[in-house]
């Protein structure tokens, strides 16, 4: 049977491997997610490298596990020990490292856990932000003030205007749940999709709906095709953001 200290000696740099190796995931996951923010480009990049880093997560949560038996294992060699005379002081000693150490692990499952919550949460708003065009074409009208084609005047444009052929089709840029679709004298056919996280997204001038209210989307599904309906110069997608009930640029969030 091993020497006491050398058991203390391991056990101490299982502790402190356990803890750097924490420490530099948690920078590594903030890292990521600071480039995200940063990067236009990193959609599906920034989807796999998640996933990858849940599963490393999930490999580092059985280690955990497995340490946690080991422990177990080492526990009942000291209760022999005992009966074989070893010193009591260092027994105590030990088990009261033993402890520590179980408290160490506990806390370092618990910031796990907290870490994989928060990455779940970034993933699901990640779903539902509105994050890809709807729809293929050019834009003929970008967001923000502009001269209305009717009026002459100048006025506050709410969304960009896509344009493209009769009938393209439109597909959700998000997942979401649809809340309306319907006929306005202005935008025509319009249909509405609500993101959850505040946010909202509205297509105008359609052609003709493919969903029905309370219908569920996900990103990349056909949702309409697109028309010239309502007051329209000539086919295209009139396509809205909103977040928090104001309209903002839809260009704040696509990624592609
Ligand atoms: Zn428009």
């Amino acid at each position: 049977m091993q020497d006491f200290p050398t058991y203390l000696l391991n056990f101490k740099k299982i502790n402190l491997t356990i803890e750097i190796e924490a420490k530099a995931k948690e920078l590594a996951l903030l890292k990521l997610i600071q480039e995200l923010k940063a990067s236009k480009s990193g959609l599906s990049w920034f989807k796999n490298e998640l996933e990858e880093k849940q599963n490393e997560l999930r490999l580092k949560e059985e280690e955990l596990q497995t340490k946690k038996i080991d422990m177990q294992e080492i526990r009942e060699q000291i209760s022999v020990g005992k009966q074989e005379n070893f010193e009591k002081t260092k027994i105590r000693t030990m088990h009261q490292s033993l402890d520590n150490l179980d408290t160490e692990i506990t806390i370092q499952s618990q910031r796990k856990a907290e870490l994989c919550k928060y990455l779940e949460t970034q993933r699901s708003m990640l779903a539902c932000t509105p994050s890809v065009w709807p729809t293929r074409g050019w834009v003929s009208s970008k967001f923000g003030y502009r001269i209305s084609p009717f009026t002459n005047e100048r006025e506050f444009h709410k969304g960009v205007d896509i344009s493209a052929r009769m009938k393209t089709k439109i597909i959700a840029p998000a997942n979401g749940i649809v809340t309306s679709v319907g006929k306005t004298y202005g935008y025509g056919n319009v249909i509405t999709i609500s993101h959850g996280y505040g946010m909202k997204t509205v297509y105008g001038h359609l052609h003709s709906p493919l969903v029905k209210k309370g219908d569920t989307v996900k990103r990349g599904q056909d949702i309409a095709l697109l028309g010239n309906s309502g007051r329209s110069t000539g086919p295209h997608l009139h396509y809205e953001v909103h977040l928090n009930d104001v309209p903002v640029s839809p260009f704040r969030f696509i990624l592609n």
